[in-house]
């Protein structure tokens, strides 16, 4: 009967041709053999789900990792770990994304103890660890917003020594650039909204573990238990932007060195932060640890405060003002005033996420905004068409 055959999607369950591109898996639940065994190993939604299973995998291999989990979120990614772990020291970075030291700066609510250290300078790291205290090293690198670099490398063996896991926020770079891993990491963390999905459509977060370990099976059970997986669609999307990571990253890399190059020296500008100039303290260690460039994020700090930065922000046309960053379009941001009360975060900064336009565009755009002067509202070499 119609009713039937329409209630049970004209043949759920089967895949309906050899599809080139993945299809969605969007069922909640999964069936169950005549023996009452589960053959397919899909049990049920939250924690099984096809579609949000492919894109882990995808993760895991990039980072060289042995498994990895997919979040709704970055920072539900990252609670999460700290959640898993058993009250314990935690070292974390003084600049990092701003979201999460303020959770780390309350995490004496779920038992932990959280230094907040240099991550830049080994000698304060080394002072900060606790040799059978410190249970968890969390590094960010290069570090919002200021791009300090970290040595993995280094880190992970001050940490191991004294007994400490070491975990790394590798959103700003993702596996195209450093695999965390690879350098002695134990656990690698992603803001999957940023640039391994790319597109700026879906908020998502990962880990991914090197090795099987009590910790890692805590965070499993607690990401089912508390439900922060993603749905299925935007696993899906997140695997659609993944097939372009490699030539987007690469790009947007070498689009924020040129535009670093030329911003520096600017008159307008007091500095300008990027790993990838020879002028930043974390360069050697970036040239060392990060391969094919420098990551397509850049800061600028304008002359004249933060309402010379604002006003830097309010006369450029091309560049849109938003937070996030990785996406295809280029995005500034005046940094402090989105972090808030108790940031670290200079006020005359600008964080500047370079996308895909040309270069020359994005470059023109912002020396017509740093112009002293009135605002020119629609200059001629703007070959972009101007917001309406
Ligand atoms: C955005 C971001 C996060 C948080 O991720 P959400 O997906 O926004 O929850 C964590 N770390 C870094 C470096 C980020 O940029």
């Amino acid at each position: 009967m119609p009713r039937t055959l329409t209630a049970r999607a004209l043949g759920a369950g089967r895949s309906l041709a050899a599809s080139l591109t993945p299809p969605i898996d969007v069922s909640a639940t999964y069936m169950r053999d005549a023996d009452n065994g589960y053959s397919s190993g899909h049990v049920y939604g939250r924690k099984d789900n096809a579609s949000v299973q492919q894109a882990e995998r995808q993760i895991a291999d990039l980072e060289h990792a042995r498994e990895a989990l997919l979040f709704g979120s970055g920072m539900a990614a990252a609670t999460t770990l700290f959640l898993a772990a058993s009250p314990t020291h935690i070292v974390a970075p003084r600049h990092m994304y701003w979201g999460l030291h303020v959770w780390l700066a309350e995490a004496h609510r779920y038992g932990h103890e959280v230094t907040f250290a240099d991550m830049a300078d080994l000698d304060a790291i080394g002072r900060a660890i606790r040799p059978g205290r410190t249970g968890i090293v969390w590094i960010e690198t290069p570090s919002n917003p200021l791009w300090t670099v970290t040595d993995i490398a280094a880190v992970a063996e001050l940490a191991h020594r004294a007994g400490a896991l070491v975990c790394v926020d590798s959103t700003a770079v993702t596996p195209v650039l450093t695999r965390p891993l690879d350098c002695g990491a134990d656990i690698v963390m992603h803001s999957a909204t940023k640039y391994l999905n790319g597109h700026s459509d879906v908020v998502a977060g990962a880990l991914a573990a090197s090795a099987p370990s009590g910790l890692w099976d805590r965070i499993a059970a607690i990401r089912d238990q508390h439900g922060t997986t993603p749905g299925p669609f935007d696993a899906w999307l997140l695997m659609r932007g993944l097939r372009t990571l490699d030539l987007r990253v690469r790009e947007q890399s070498r689009s924020a060195a040129t535009l670093a190059g030329r911003l520096a020296g600017h008159p307008a500008l007091s500095a300008v932060l990027y790993p990838g100039l020879a002028d930043h303290p974390g360069h050697a260690i970036a040239a060392r640890q990060m391969s094919g460039g420098f990551g397509g994020m850049l800061s600028i700090r304008v002359r004249g405060g933060a309402a010379a930065a604002v006003k830097v922000a309010a006369n450029v046309h091309l560049w849109r003002r938003a937070t996030s960053f990785g996406g295809i379009e280029s995005l500034i941001e005046h940094r402090s005033s989105i972090e808030g009360q108790g940031s670290p975060c200079p006020d005359d900064l600008l964080r500047l996420s370079v996308g895909l336009e040309d270069p020359d565009d994005l470059f023109g755009d912002l020396e017509q905004a740093l112009a002293p002067g009135p605002p020119i509202s629609s200059p001629p070499s703007v070959r972009w068409r101007p917001d309406p």
